[in-house]
């Protein structure tokens, strides 16, 4: 049992890490070309920021945390979004004091007691960025702009970016009401969570998986209906911002996402190669969570990005061919007593930048080339009786599967130069 990784958790595994770290490194271009700066926050949090900042009606407080006392008796929770410990920090360190907008990106793990399958994990990881202290509909398509930009860099041309805008807490009042009226009609086709939904917060059904609870659905009134002036304004700025820009977009107003903070926009950018689990990307603005949370009141908006989602559909595509990390010189002492030797030279290699290996097991001859080809390693020094009674290595180049004997005083600036220039000397 302790042997297999928890239920809902798995390994990167070495051959699958390259594929991680170049899309971190993707992500951290494109948050620097947009301005967005990093922020680490704890793993785990106090409970209560979930609860107040996700929202008590939300599936994620409901029943997904991973809670628990720690040894002082403290309710502590692993994180299981990333939005609500950003907005923690940015009001613990008054990053409000710095000039407007404060951007930020994260890369963090999540953890949601969720029942695994394809694309939903317990242990989880995203991308996340947040913009704070603009309420400009501008910031809402940057935010969106980022997304497609990286997914569309990665080669992912056919990714879909759905919108829609759940007013402010004024214009969803009457939305509410008018939502929990239709369904009141057909309340015994709802769900058991949804029926205790109905009373508490409507909206949330709509983010109901069940099909017969979306079957519920289909008729009823729509949330783009009831906006006020300013949140119908403001939707429709991003509408034109997004026209002028060139990205295409589809309103669906049945988008209402699974956090309880979001306030006028959201939206999710979709790929079809994910089956049921189709989001890639979800967010939107959430322009009284910082105030919620006992910070000054200050607009937001922002994105969370699943990576294990993107890595699926990359891997589908055929668009994630990171080589194979190659080392550059092994070296193979044929003898106990030339180890030493072996040993100095593996040192100054791999300090002066070259990667070198050697052996570890007491191999053969035979045993030792093999694990080098293995490797993938581009040269191999041997170190022989022969070579050390007549003062040479015998440098392979493993590639090309030439040999030629190099002066043992000469051996080190012979391999940086191979190596550094590509080496001609093999006639
Ligand atoms: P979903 O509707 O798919 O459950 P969500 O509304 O719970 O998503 P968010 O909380 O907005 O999603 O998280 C943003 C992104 O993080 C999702 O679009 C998805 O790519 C990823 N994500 C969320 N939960 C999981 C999970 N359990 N396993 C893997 N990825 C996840
Ligand atoms: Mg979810």
């Amino acid at each position: 049992m302790f042997t297999q990784a928890p239920r809902g958790t798995r390994d990167v595994l070495p051959e699958e890490a390259g594929n991680w770290v170049f899309l971190e490194n993707k992500f951290r271009e494109i948050c620097h070309e947009f301005s967005y700066k990093e922020i680490r926050t704890p793993v785990f949090e106090h409970t209560e920021l979930f609860q107040r900042g996700v929202g008590e009606t939300t599936d994620i407080v409901e029943k997904e945390m991973y809670t628990f006392q720690d040894k002082s008796g403290r309710s502590i929770t692993l994180k299981p979004e990333g939005t609500a410990p950003t907005v923690r920090a940015y009001i613990e360190h008054k990053l409000y004091t710095q000039p407007m907008p404060v951007k930020l990106f994260y890369i963090i793990p999540g953890f949601r007691y969720e029942r695994p399958q394809a694309g939903r994990l317990r242990e989880f990881h995203q991308f996340g960025i947040e913009a704070f202290g603009s309420d400009s509909p501008h910031i809402d398509v940057e935010i969106m702009v980022l997304g497609i930009m990286f997914l569309k860099n990665l080669g992912l041309d056919d990714i879909k970016l759905h919108i829609n805008s759940i007013g402010c807490e004024i214009c969803r009042a009457d939305y509410k009401k008018a939502l929990k009226d239709f369904l009141d009609e057909s309340k015994q086709n709802l769900c058991n969570t949804c029926n205790s939904r109905l009373n508490r917060n409507p909206l949330r059904i709509l983010d109901c998986k069940n099909p017969e609870c979306q079957r519920a659905l289909k008729e009823a009134p729509v949330v783009l209906d009831y906006l006020c002036d300013e949140c119908k304004a403001h939707f429709e700025a991003i509408k034109n911002d997004l026209s002028l820009i060139n990205i295409d977009y589809t309103v669906n107003p049945r988008i209402v996402r699974g956090l309880d903070y979001y306030t006028r926009t959201v939206f999710e950018i979709i790929s079809e190669d994910l089956g049921a689990q189709s989001t890639v990307c979800g967010g939107g603005r959430y322009d009284n969570l910082i105030q919620e949370c006992g910070g000054p009141p200050t607009p937001a908006a922002g994105f969370g990005m699943g990576i294990e989602r993107l890595i699926t559909i990359l891997e589908k595509k055929n668009l994630l061919k990171i080589p194979e990390e190659k080392v550059d010189i092994y070296i193979a002492p044929l003898k106990e007593e030339y180890v030493d030797t072996a040993l100095k030279l593996l040192y100054s290699f791999r300090e002066s930048g070259i990667s070198a290996e050697t052996d570890y097991l007491k191999r053969s001859l035979k045993a030792q080339m093999k694990y080098a080809n293995k490797i993938m390693a581009q040269f191999a020094i041997i170190i022989g009786e022969e070579e050390v009674n007549s003062g040479f290595y015998t440098v392979k180049d493993l590639t090309a599967g030439e040999q030629q004997k190099v002066a043992r005083d000469k051996i080190f600036e012979y391999i940086s130069n191979c190596i550094r220039k590509g080496c001609d000397k093999f006639e």
